[in-house]
């Protein structure tokens, strides 16, 4: 990714973005672990306190594994596409049992058991850190609304409405200042209603939207859609 200066205040600079708590480190987002070597230079980080910062990597690791497992359908460190998220598999016996125990099959078909709060506690690290990063909105408080879902379960006009925003609506322009904004004047990216930042190709993107309110929508590995939306 592109290096964005953020000209704008402090608002995202004296404290944590999950919590509101002090500024003791930077938190990735995405994680490292959603993404490949060699990595993208540039990757976007949001004051945390050690805590959050500690706290969302476990989370982060099984969600990785979680799609990785989905899309091999199995969780054999051997058969799983991406090297860094089977090496992670070896090394963690009891992640690995923990997916290969939430497999099933019925009807010839296999599930897994997804631990929802896990994903949420993702989804939800990713989306602040985005609004902080970007627009310069640390969202330390409740969304609206979190969701995710396989992108391959959306119908086509939810598909549709999700990749390409809300139809050329009328939004605010980004804060002057912000990463947006600035992504805007240097790049003529325009992250609003229709532009996705692509952290790294079939890894990860983002866009942030502010229309009625604020909106992050990311796509991990092309195969999780997730949104988390602010009044
Ligand atoms: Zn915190």
């Amino acid at each position: 990714m592109r290096k964005v200066q953020n000209f704008g205040d402090d608002r995202n600079k004296g404290w944590c973005v999950h919590c509101g708590g002090p500024n003791e480190t930077r938190d990735h987002g995405p994680p490292l672990i959603f993404l490949d070597d060699p990595l993208p230079r540039d990757l976007p980080t949001s004051p945390s306190c050690l805590d959050c910062n500690q706290s969302f990597s476990s989370d982060e690791a099984y969600v990785a594994a979680l799609i990785e497992c989905v899309l091999a359908g199995c969780a054999d460190p051997s058969a799983i596409e991406r090297p860094k998220v089977a090496a992670l598999l070896r090394r963690r016996k009891s992640l690995q049992s923990d997916l290969r125990s939430a497999r099933s099959e019925r009807h010839g078909r296999t599930f897994h058991q997804a631990d929802e709060k896990r994903i949420k506690s993702v989804v939800l690290k990713l989306g602040r850190c985005h609004v902080a990063h970007e627009l310069n909105e640390p969202r330390p408080d409740e969304p609206r609304s979190v969701w995710w879902r396989p992108i391959m379960l959306l119908t086509a006009g939810q598909l549709d409405h999700f990749e390409h925003g809300d139809d050329g609506a009328l939004v605010p322009w980004p804060e002057v200042g912000s990463r947006a904004m600035m992504r805007m004047m240097m790049e003529g990216t325009n992250v609003f209603g229709s532009g996705w930042l692509e952290v790294q190709q079939g890894r990860y993107r983002f866009l942030v939207s502010q229309d009625g309110g604020l909106r992050v929508r990311m796509v991990i590995r092309e195969y999780l859609a997730c949104e988390v939306a602010w009044d």
